[in-house]
């Protein structure tokens, strides 16, 4: 089976757009791939993280996890940090990207410009962690979704540049375009992507935030101020009412055209009423199984464990023939 990679940076509680742009499109490649499904510590703490509340996270993200459906038995979950040869590799890649390549990416300029006091290397070396993650496993595909575009076409240039230099080293990996590729926006300001990180609690949807907060938080979306609130599907001139729209749509299973006519003589309010009552339908089984997982440490840690041998074993491989390539001696 071809191999499959991809992850989340625990970084604060997994939103809804995590869920249907990455979490729920992973569930079915489960039978067709190798999957690799990854909690990016490493990455995190590109943002400074408070070290308990980070702990608490990786817990809560792996059993956020499974109770979305990904199975601890089909697939590779691991924690980046229990697998050092992330860093390892990183490091020789490193030395293989150009610094002008990385001042490009347009995550590095958003989250610096967000953060102007902590602009610190591992957020401009964000993308050569991300190439060795992908790397490191041979990769076939990784489902990314638009915000890590960039980032997978500079794994593609790095990998290519190492196998010039040495010969075929590295899988140079596609990109999975999901088949429903939905970006879910912030609810307050519907033309930025909805992030965990946002420092406004309002602008996203936490999949353990509980239903009564969901609910609020939809009813009290940003639509839009223009004179006609009428409901119809254009990103460009009603992000906030298309981002409910597509919302609806997901949690319903119903499509946008099909939604659309029965919503166009309706009043804002009832498009909000009736999203968060399909929002709320599809989170609240998932609470259920999440709250199980969660209480259940001897069963995480045995995840971690398995997770961890399995993603050493390929990971170890890679490395070796990096290492081996670039000259560095094996340890006698
Ligand atoms: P952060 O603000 O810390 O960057 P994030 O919410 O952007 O958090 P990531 O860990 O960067 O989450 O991304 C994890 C996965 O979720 C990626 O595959 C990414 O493409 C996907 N994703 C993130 N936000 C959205 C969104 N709003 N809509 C759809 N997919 C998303
Ligand atoms: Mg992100």
């Amino acid at each position: 089976k071809p191999i499959v990679l991809s992850g989340i940076q625990p970084s604060g509680s997994l939103t809804i757009g995590n869920y249907i742009g990455a979490i729920n499109q992973w569930v079915p490649m489960q039978d067709e791939f190798d999957c690799f499904f990854m909690l990016a510590d490493l990455h995190a703490i590109t943002v400074r993280q408070d070290p308990q509340q980070l702990r608490e996270q990786v817990y809560d993200c792996l059993a956020m996890y499974i109770a979305c459906g990904l199975d601890p038995e089909k697939s590779a979950i691991f924690v980046q940090s229990h697998v050092p040869e992330h860093a390892q590799l990183t490091w020789v890649l490193n030395c293989y990207t150009q610094m002008g390549e990385l001042s490009r990416m347009t995550q590095f300029k958003d989250k610096s410009a967000k953060n102007a006091s902590n602009i610190n290397v591992g957020l401009y070396g964000y993308p050569v962690l991300m190439a060795a993650d992908i790397l490191l496993y041979q990769a076939a595909q990784v489902p990314v979704g638009d915000d890590q575009k960039q980032h997978l076409e500079l794994t593609r240039d790095v990998a290519t540049r190492f196998n010039n230099i040495y010969g075929d080293t590295l899988r140079v990996p596609e990109p999975m375009i999901p088949k429903v590729g939905a970006r879910i926006m912030s609810l307050q300001e519907p033309t930025k992507k909805m992030s965990k990180s946002d420092a406004n609690p309002k602008s996203f949807i936490l999949l353990n935030d509980t239903l009564k907060q969901i609910t609020k938080k939809i009813k009290s979306a940003v639509t839009d101020s223009d004179e006609q609130a009428r409901i119809f599907f254009d990103t460009k001139e009603k992000p906030g009412v298309s981002n409910l729209l597509t919302l609806l749509s997901i949690a319903t299973g119903r499509t946008i055209d099909d939604l659309v006519p029965e919503y166009e003589d309706k009043m804002y309010g009832h498009l909000k009423g009736d999203t968060a009552e399909a929002i709320v339908a599809m989170i609240e089984p998932i609470q259920q199984k999440y709250a199980e997982l969660r209480a259940n440490a001897d069963y995480l840690h045995s995840v971690m464990r398995s997770g961890a041998d399995r993603a050493s074993e390929q990971a170890s491989k890679t490395l070796a023939a990096v290492y081996d390539k670039v000259g560095f001696i094996k340890a006698p």
